[in-house]
C-alpha cells in the first residue's frame, strides 16, 4: 500500500475507532487524569500461584493471566498505555484510565495467547509483537475466524483460527488444554471497510469468539466481547447433556466465567449490561464470576464504578454464583473443594 493511502486508511480507522469507543481522544485524556486515582489496581502475586491449582488475575480491560494447573494462558493482551493503530513504531489511539496490573517485563511467558476478536481494545499489535519477540516460537495463539492476517507476521509457535463450535487440543500430555470456540453477539471489523460476519459475510468476514478452556476436570469460559445472547445457555445445555464431558470431567458446570461488563451505554446492541453478563454466566452454570472489560478505557457513557457495582448486586441476587474478584490485579485461586 502506498504511504499516502496507508496514512489515509490509518486516519480513517482512528476516526472510526474513536467513534466506536464513544469518545474523543482529548476527552479520554481528561478522563484518564481524573480516573487514574479512583480506579484501584493491585499487583497480583502470581509468583506464589501453585502449578497444581487454577489461579487467575484480571490485568486490565479483557486481559486475564491464568495459571491453569501449570499452563499459562493470557487472554486479549493489552499491556501498554495506548490502544489503536500501530504506525511507524508507535500506537496512535486511546490512552488507558488505569495502568496494567503487571508491567510488560513482569508478565511471565504465556504458553497460550487467546484472542477473542480483532478490535483494538482486545488485539493490540504492539503487545503481541513485544510478547512474541521476547518469547519467539514459544507461544501458541488461537484467534477468531478471518482474523489471523492481523498477526501472522509475528513469530508464534503456532497460530490457528478456531470458528464457532470448533474444538481443538493445544499441546499434549501434561501441557494439553482442550479449547472450544463459542459464538457471541458482537461484530468484528478492525478497520473501516473490512468484511464483518455480523454484516452478513458469514464465511469471509472477521469473526468474534468466546472460548471454553478445559483441563484437569475444570472449565473456564472467557466470554470475549458480547451483547446478551442465548449462546451461553445453549452451551450450558450441552454441558448438562453430558456432551462436553470428557474423561476428566467430573461435573457439568463452568468453574469460572470471565465476562465483559462495560461499554453498554449506549452500545447495548454489542455489549451486555452487568445483569445480562451475570445471567449469561448463570445460563452456563458458572460457580465463579470474574468481571472484565471495564475500568480500563473510556468506552461507554456509564460512570466509572457503575458496572462493578451493578455486577456485585446482580451476583448477590443470583444466590448461586460467587464473585471471583472486583478489582484489577487481585488474584483468584479456585478453591479445591
Ligand atoms: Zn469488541
Ligand atoms: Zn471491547
Amino acid at each position: 500500500m502506498q504511504r499516502r493511502n496507508f496514512l489515509k486508511t490509518a486516519t480513517t480507522a482512528l476516526a472510526g475507532l474513536s467513534g466506536l469507543l464513544g469518545t474523543t481522544l482529548s476527552a479520554s485524556r481528561l478522563r484518564a487524569d481524573d480516573a487514574s486515582s479512583s480506579i484501584p489496581v493491585f499487583r497480583p502475586s502470581f509468583e506464589k500461584w501453585r502449578d497444581d491449582a487454577l489461579s487467575m488475575a484480571w490485568i486490565g480491560q479483557s486481559t486475564v493471566l491464568i495459571n491453569f494447573f501449570g499452563l499459562k494462558i493470557l487472554t486479549d493482551p493489552i499491556l501498554f498505555d495506548r490502544v489503536g493503530i500501530y504506525l511507524l513504531g508507535t500506537t496512535i489511539g486511546q490512552t488507558r484510565l488505569s495502568p496494567p496490573a503487571l508491567r510488560f517485563d513482569e508478565i511471565p511467558k504465556p504458553d497460550i495467547v487467546l484472542l477473542s476478536h480483532a478490535h483494538m481494545d482486545h488485539l493490540d499489535y504492539l503487545s503481541l509483537k513485544k510478547l512474541t519477540n521476547k518469547f519467539p516460537n514459544q507461544i501458541a495463539c488461537v484467534i477468531a475466524a478471518n482474523t489471523k492476517d492481523v498477526v501472522d507476521d509475528l513469530p508464534w509457535k503456532s497460530l490457528a483460527e478456531l470458528d464457532w463450535n470448533q474444538e481443538t487440543t493445544i499441546g499434549s500430555g501434561d501441557k494439553a488444554l482442550k479449547l472450544k470456540a463459542l459464538q457471541v453477539r458482537h461484530f468484528g471489523w478492525r478497520l473501516p471497510g473490512e468484511k464483518d460476519r455480523s454484516k452478513g459475510f458469514f464465511k469471509t468476514g472477521r469473526s468474534y469468539n468466546a472460548y471454553m478452556m478445559e483441563r484437569g476436570g475444570k472449565r473456564v469460559v472467557f466470554g470475549g466481547d458480547t451483547a446478551m445472547t442465548d449462546s451461553f445457555k445453549e452451551f450450558g445445555k450441552t454441558l448438562q447433556a453430558g456432551n462436553e464431558g470428557g474423561a476428566q470431567s467430573q461435573s457439568n458446570i463452568v468453574d469460572i466465567a470471565i465476562m465483559p461488563i462495560g461499554a453498554y451505554n449506549p452500545w447495548i446492541s454489542v455489549h451486555c449490561t452487568p445483569e445480562e453478563a451475570v445471567q449469561m454466566a448463570h445460563d452456563m452454570n458458572a460457580r465463579y464470576f470474574m468481571p472484565v472489560h471495564t475500568n480500563t478505557f473510556t468506552q461507554g457513557r456509564e460512570p466509572i464504578g457503575e458496572p462493578i457495582a451493578r455486577t456485585k448486586a446482580a451476583i448477590a441476587a443470583s444466590k448461586t454464583m460467587n464473585l471471583a474478584v472486583d478489582t484489577i490485579g487481585k488474584s483468584f485461586v479456585l478453591p479445591s473443594a
